[in-house]
């Protein structure tokens, strides 16, 4: 048996000369550099005891060393684990107390406190900073690199990726290595990469945009691309006309928006934005295109599931859709207490199976049976509908669900009906207990700096618009939505500030 996704990614990397990954401050990984180092971390990992199935965790900056340590875990045989690292170290220590890993990879300054986690746990600890300092590759450079793969099958765990915990309490996803590979093939193909693109990488890694989605596309097309430590329009523009494409989340775009730079000229040379992790609003895809002449394209996944639908390479590309279940996927609108199909057109939960679905939560085996269905689909939690064309589009999550006075109310509904409004640059539609409701649906917006709006002229402008039941109870204005580091508005927040506002 061979190594299912590192196997893979070798007979990918064809031209051992060619370039993998470079950095803003001019250093360059060829293919050969990416399978050389990956070789030695994954000795060191030995060195440092770890079998194959344990768990590695990491909670570093981003950097190209990270990178190659989830590269040496997949070698290895090992789990990967990254951690966001803002995570504080209390959270740290539950993250570790629930993955038990044998090694425990943390930024230097992070080192003095997670010691004890480390100990406490049994993990042995290391250091890596965001330019390849530290214990874990301290004297690496002399050793061979030839490393001999550990062999893994389809079926075996390459990673356990944490939820962005928009919801609650973030869950581990065992993600095998046939997850990865088979999406990441799925998605080299149906978004035409090849050895030529070279992409912008401006996402974290801790997280499957950046790292799976990203990442494991450029290495199965042989081509390459930029690392950047974070998300900056001014560098994303100079860069630009060197790249061929970029991932994004949405707020990357707004931001690409406000700045002067964004033109046909800047854009000439790419050949594809993508965008997801949360909804694009139709308006900035409008303004993107108009801009730059592309549309961009928006697809969407899940920690849980990689990516589940996109719209399509050649085609239409219709804001405020996520485009089709790709190959392999197969996706359905169910009724949410029922489990039986809607009929085409309406609203339900979204539904998904195929080889891109893990294989369940670390250790919560309860809360994995209670998301599968019998016949081995997955519950995604996501509400939507897929329209005549079989376009998906997101209405929600299902719990974000506004149940007002006994009728549902879907936030995204109400959204789109105010992000209309002239003056509006965006909303948030939350539901908040109300004494006669039960819930109260509650407008959170963030208006155009000058704009005249106010909480009644919002109410006013939606009275013909929507059913009485639908149209917000309270309007407040915000400077600015509540969102995680990918770009998710944290509506939990937001009911959480709101929650005794019709008291
Ligand atoms: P948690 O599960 O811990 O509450 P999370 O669901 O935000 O956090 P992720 O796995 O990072 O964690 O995000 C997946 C979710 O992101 C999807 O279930 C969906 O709600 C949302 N999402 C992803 N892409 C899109 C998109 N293009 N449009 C709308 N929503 C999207
Ligand atoms: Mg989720």
């Amino acid at each position: 048996m061979t190594n299912h996704m590192f196997g893979a990614i070798r007979n990918a990397a064809t031209e051992f000369g060619a370039l993998f990954v470079e950095t803003t401050d001019g250093r360059r990984w060829t293919y050969g550099d990416m399978i050389a180092e990956s070789g030695r971390l994954a000795e060191r990992l030995v060195e440092r005891g770890v079998q194959p199935g344990d768990r590695v965790a990491a909670q570093t900056e981003k950097s190209v060393e990270a990178l190659m340590l989830y590269l040496a875990c997949l070698r290895a045989g090992a789990v990967y684990l990254p951690l966001n690292p803002a995570y504080t170290l209390p959270e740290l220590g539950y993250f570790v107390g629930d993955a038990e890993p044998r090694l425990l990879v943390v930024a230097p300054e992070k080192a003095a406190g997670a010691r004890e986690v480390a100990d406490r746990h049994g993990a042995h600890l290391d250091t890596l900073d965001a330019n390849g300092g530290g214990s874990l590759l301290e004297g690496l450079e002399a050793t061979s690199g030839d490393f001999s793969d550990v062999a893994r099958g389809a079926d075996d765990l390459a990673a356990i990726l944490y939820t962005s915990g928009t919801t609650g309490r973030s869950k581990g996803a065992m993600l095998t290595h046939d997850n990865l590979l088979s999406n990441a093939v799925t998605l080299v193909d149906y978004w035409g990469f090849t050895s030529d693109d070279h992409l912008i990488h401006a996402l974290p890694i801790f997280h499957t945009h950046g790292l799976f989605v990203a990442s494991n596309v450029v290495l199965l097309s042989g081509g390459s691309m930029m690392f950047l430590q974070k998300f900056d329009p001014e560098e994303v523009l100079r860069l630009m006309p060197a790249a061929t494409t970029m991932m994004g989340v949405p707020t990357f775009y707004t931001r690409l928006l406000q700045h002067p730079g964004l033109n046909r000229e800047t854009a000439a040379g790419m050949r594809l934005f993508t965008s997801g992790s949360a909804p694009l609003l139709a308006e900035t895809h409008r303004q993107f295109k108009e801009r730059t002449g592309h549309a961009i394209l928006e697809r969407y996944g899940m920690t849980e599931t990689n990516m589940n639908t996109s719209n399509p390479y050649d085609g239409d590309r219709i804001a405020g859709t996520v485009g089709f279940p790709l190959p392999g996927v197969d996706l359905r609108i169910v009724d949410p207490e029922s489990g039986a199909a809607v009929p085409q057109g309406e609203t339900g939960m979204i539904e998904v199976k195929g080889p891109n679905v893990f294989k369940g939560y670390w250790r919560m085996p309860e809360k994995t049976a209670s998301e599968f269905r019998d016949d081995g689909f997955f519950v995604t939690g996501d509400l939507g509908i897929v329209d005549g064309r079989g376009y998906v589009q997101i209405v929600g999550r299902g719990k974000d669900l506004v149940i007002s006075g006994g009728y549902n109310v879907y936030p995204k509904e109400v959204e789109t009906e105010i992000d209309q409004l002239p003056g509006v640059v965006e909303s948030a539609v939350i539901g908040v207990p109300h004494p006669d409701f039960g819930e109260g649906v509650t407008a959170v917006v963030v208006k155009e700096a000058g704009a005249s709006i106010d909480e009644a002229s919002v109410v006013a402008s939606l009275q013909n618009r929507l059913a009485r039941y639908k149209q917000p109870k309270r309007v407040i204005f915000v400077a600015d939505l509540p969102r995680n580091t990918m770009g998710k508005v944290q509506k939990n927040v937001l009911r959480e500030e709101y929650a005794a506002i019709y008291e």
